[in-house]
């Protein structure tokens, strides 16, 4: 009788088309939702890819996990966004899912952006805009494109400004007023920093018009950006008109971390005191100060320094102008510097993670190997025939398994001991390994050699057709048979009987199914007298 035992292997579940198309709309809703800050969408993109199980659904949970990892960012915790959206990346590539790869560049430029780092945000801008294919929603189109011109405009390119006015262009075709309002704004505001204040000027007022028109009250920061384009104009009158909305406690504390709110008061001090109102400039400048003091904002308390040394001097205290300068100065390049480190340590910690997750990669794929051999195990062969056969599985090709056992290898045994029976099986690997048809460096199409347990191995043949595995196993068959085995096993011979048994594509047959026919196969290969080969093509 053989000794041959073959066990069901895992099935994956039915895949459940409802659950998918619900997952695959919540996903959808939550991408295009994570421009905006909306409460909840972190906990519901959780919730998504704890639900997406499985392989099957990989991608769907990488998205939800994506989604996640931006909104990790928008609290700060970059070192963790950019882990998550790293892993992804780098998965994304492996895999080959190019919608993948755009998502994470997209947040990792968000990341290198907020870490002052432009031309590293701008390489993943441009690929989070170059990777995405002609099916996508027009909403990520938008987002993925806007943040490419803002990267564009960090970076000093003056390309930008074609690239705002082609967004501008789709939230108009798509009817986005929300996204039109974020896309006027992030112009206005980059125009201003590129030092374009009469380019900016149409745009500003475009936001103002439009947010009115749309019933969205501008925030502190939309304000702000109103306000700097007229102070680059020498417009201050209009200036402190534009900004008078944002003086209400209620706006000011509109934004969580409170920086919006001082930021504008730094510009309402700027234009109060440039209109000669020094006392209520001053007052600005202390509800700025305390403001920084509040809630730790730092680079803005250092640029409150400097405006609080023109109002020195503009009283006349120069001396006082001077010190408070001085502080300025020394604190910038500290603040400076503590950036640099923080940024250093940001992505050190992004990239340590991933060493942590490759170390994890290496185990799992230990996990699949039988310590022996060195080959697969059984466990890689479940997956794998799962993979290729069964429900959901990928379409392929003929798909032949050839079940090895060895022959009396119980007498080795007996008769030398189990070293030299182990020493056996490890020599097998060889023979075994060769036989797995190569195309180039690598197994083709997916085909391997295995333990199945014991004295006995598995191959598995991608896209081979009956005959050619039959060739195949034959090949093995003398190889076996011709290795030197003396200076192991003495006189004794060493052989192996085989049972091939093919799958074509078109036949619906489980793993299980088909091991147990090159098992029967197997079966009688040993009962016609061991070392042959039989195939099921007769
Ligand atoms: P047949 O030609 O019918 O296959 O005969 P056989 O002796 O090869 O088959 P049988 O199933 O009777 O014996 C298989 C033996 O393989 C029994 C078991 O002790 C031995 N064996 C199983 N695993 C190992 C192992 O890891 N190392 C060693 N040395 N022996 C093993
Ligand atoms: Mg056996
Ligand atoms: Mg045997």
């Amino acid at each position: 009788m053989s000794s041959t035992s073959v066990t069901a292997p895992q099935l994956p579940g039915p895949a459940d088309d409802a659950l998918v198309a619900r997952l695959t709309a919540e996903i959808a809703e939550l991408e295009a939702l994570s421009r905006f800050s909306v409460r909840g969408i972190a906990e519901r993109a959780e919730r998504v890819a704890a639900a997406a199980e499985g392989p099957e659904l990989a991608e769907l949970r990488l998205r939800a996990q994506l989604v996640g990892a931006d909104m990790a960012r928008c609290r700060g915790a970059h070192a963790e966004a950019g882990r998550i959206a790293q892993d992804i990346s780098r998965q994304a590539v492996e895999e080959g899912r190019p919608f993948l790869r755009a998502r994470s560049a997209y947040v990792l430029a968000a990341i290198f952006q907020e870490l002052g780092d432009s031309a590293t945000a701008l390489e993943h801008a441009v690929d989070a805009v170059d990777l995405l294919d002609d099916g996508v929603p027009p909403e990520l189109r938008i987002d993925h494109s806007l943040r490419l011109a803002d990267c564009l405009g960090q970076h000093g390119d003056t390309s930008a400004s074609l690239r705002y006015a082609d967004v501008l262009a789709l939230t108009h075709a798509l009817g986005d007023g929300r996204r039109e309002l974020v896309v006027l704004n992030n112009w206005a505001y980059i125009e201003t920093l590129l030092g374009h204040f009469d380019e900016a000027l149409p745009i500003a007022q475009q936001l103002e018009a439009r947010s009115a028109e749309l019933g969205e009250p501008l925030s502190v920061g939309r304000l702000d950006t109103l306000g700097r384009v007229l102070i680059g104009l020498d417009r201050m009158a209009d200036a402190e008109a534009v900004l008078q909305p944002g003086l209400s406690p209620e706006a000011l504390d509109s934004s969580t971390d409170g920086d919006a709110g001082a930021d504008f008061l730094l510009t309402l001090a700027e234009v109060r005191r440039r209109l000669g109102r020094l006392a209520e400039a001053r007052q600005a400048l202390d509800d700025c100060v305390a403001r920084c003091d509040r809630h730790g904002l730092t680079a803005i308390r250092v640029r409150a320094r400097q405006e609080q040394a023109e109002l020195h001097a503009a009283h006349g205290d120069h001396r006082a102008a001077f010190a408070e300068h001085k502080l300025f100065h020394q604190q910038l390049m500290e603040l400076q510097s503590a950036r640099r480190d923080a940024r250093a340590r940001t992505v050190q910690a992004m990239y340590e993670t991933s060493e942590a997750r490759r170390q994890s990669r290496r185990y799992r794929e230990l996990s699949l190997r039988d310590p022996l051999t060195g080959l697969y195990n059984r466990r890689h062969i479940d997956e794998q025939l799962a993979r290729f056969l069964g429900p959901g599985s990928l379409p392929a090709g003929a798909l032949s398994v050839a079940l090895v056992d060895l022959d009396h290898f119980k007498r080795i045994n007996d008769s030398f001991g189990h070293d030299v029976g182990d020493a056996v099986l490890r020599r097998m690997a060889d023979p075994l390994q060769a036989a797995v048809p190569a195309d180039g460096a690598r197994a083709l199409g997916g085909s391997f050699a295995a333990r199945m347990g014991g004295e006995e191995f598995l191959l598995v043949l991608i896209d081979t057709p009956p005959r050619q595995a039959a060739a195949l196993a034959e090949d093995l068959r003398t190889a076996i048979a011709g290795h030197p085995w003396s200076d192991v096993t003495g006189d004794l011979p060493v052989t192996a009987s085989i049972g091939v048994a093919t799958v074509s594509g078109t036949v619906d047959l489980t793993p299980a199914t088909l091991l147990s026919r090159a098992d029967a196969l197997l079966y009688r290969a040993k009962a016609q007298g061991r070392d042959r080969v039989i195939t099921d093509a007769g």
